[in-house]
C-alpha cells in the first residue's frame, strides 16, 4: 500500500510518552488484560464526534467498555441481507460472544449527523439526498424520528429533540435483533439511553416510565 505514510511526529512523540509513563506504570494490568482477554461489563454506542468522550465521563479503565462509535450513535434496523453491517456486527459480538450486561446508547448536543438529518429532511441539503452520500443514507435511519419532532417550531429545541429521538430510534432498532431481544427478555441484558450536553457536562437518561429524558 504505497499511499500510506509514516505517522506524524507529534503522534510518535505522544506514543513514546505514554509507553514510558501510562503503560510503564501499569504494565502488570496490561499483561493481565492480554492474558485474560476482555470481559467488558457494558457496550457503549456513541457518536464519532471528537468531543464525546465516554471513557472520561465514566472514568473507565481499559477493558471496561466495549465501544462502538458511528455518525449520530445510530443502530440500524435488523437486516440480515449479507451486506456489510459494522454496527450490527459490533452489537452481535458484544451481546452473543462477550455477553455484556448493559448496552448504552449515548447521543449528544450539537450533533452534526443529526443536524444533517434535519437539513436533509427539511429540503435544505439536497446533496445528502444523493444515493452516493454515505452520510445521507446512514441518516435515513433517523427519518422516522424527524417525523416525530416535525411539530416543534424552535430550531434549537427541535434539534435537541431529534438528538434524543436518535437514541430512542437506536433502542427500538436494538430490540429488533433477535439476540438482543432474547437477552433483554431473559434478564441478562439491560438497555439504556443517554443524551450528553457537551457545554454544560450534563447527562440525561431516558426514563421509560415517564417517556422522557431525565437529568442525572
Ligand atoms: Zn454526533
Amino acid at each position: 500500500m504505497k499511499q500510506a505514510q509514516p505517522l506524524p511526529g507529534y503522534l510518535v512523540q505522544r506514543y513514546h510518552g505514554w509507553k514510558a509513563t501510562g503503560y510503564a506504570e501499569n504494565r502488570a494490568w496490561y499483561r493481565h488484560l492480554a492474558e485474560e482477554g476482555q470481559h467488558p461489563r457494558a457496550m457503549v454506542i456513541s457518536c464519532c464526534d471528537s468531543r464525546v468522550h465516554v471513557t472520561s465521563i465514566f472514568g473507565a479503565d481499559q477493558g471496561e467498555f466495549f465501544i462502538h462509535r458511528n455518525i449520530a450513535s445510530l443502530v440500524p434496523p435488523h437486516s440480515p441481507d449479507g451486506d456489510h453491517h459494522g454496527t450490527s456486527a459490533a452489537v452481535e459480538y458484544a451481546v452473543t460472544a462477550l455477553k455484556v450486561a448493559h448496552l448504552i446508547v449515548m447521543g449528544h448536543s450539537g450533533c452534526g449527523g443529526v443536524k444533517g438529518c434535519h437539513d436533509m429532511c427539511s429540503g435544505l441539503a439536497p446533496e445528502l439526498e444523493e444515493k452516493t452520500s454515505y452520510v445521507g443514507r446512514w441518516m435515513d435511519i433517523l427519518r422516522p424520528g424527524f417525523e416525530r419532532v416535525a411539530g416543534i417550531e424552535d430550531i434549537a429545541e427541535k434539534l435537541g429533540a431529534l438528538e434524543r429521538q436518535a437514541v430512542l430510534t437506536s433502542l427500538e432498532n436494538l430490540m429488533g435483533f433477535p439476540f438482543v431481544k432474547s437477552a433483554v427478555e431473559g434478564g441478562t441484558l439491560t438497555l439504556h439511553g443517554l443524551w450528553h450536553d457537551i457545554g454544560s457536562g450534563g447527562l440525561e437518561c431516558y426514563d421509560p416510565a415517564a417517556d422522557r429524558f431525565v437529568p442525572l
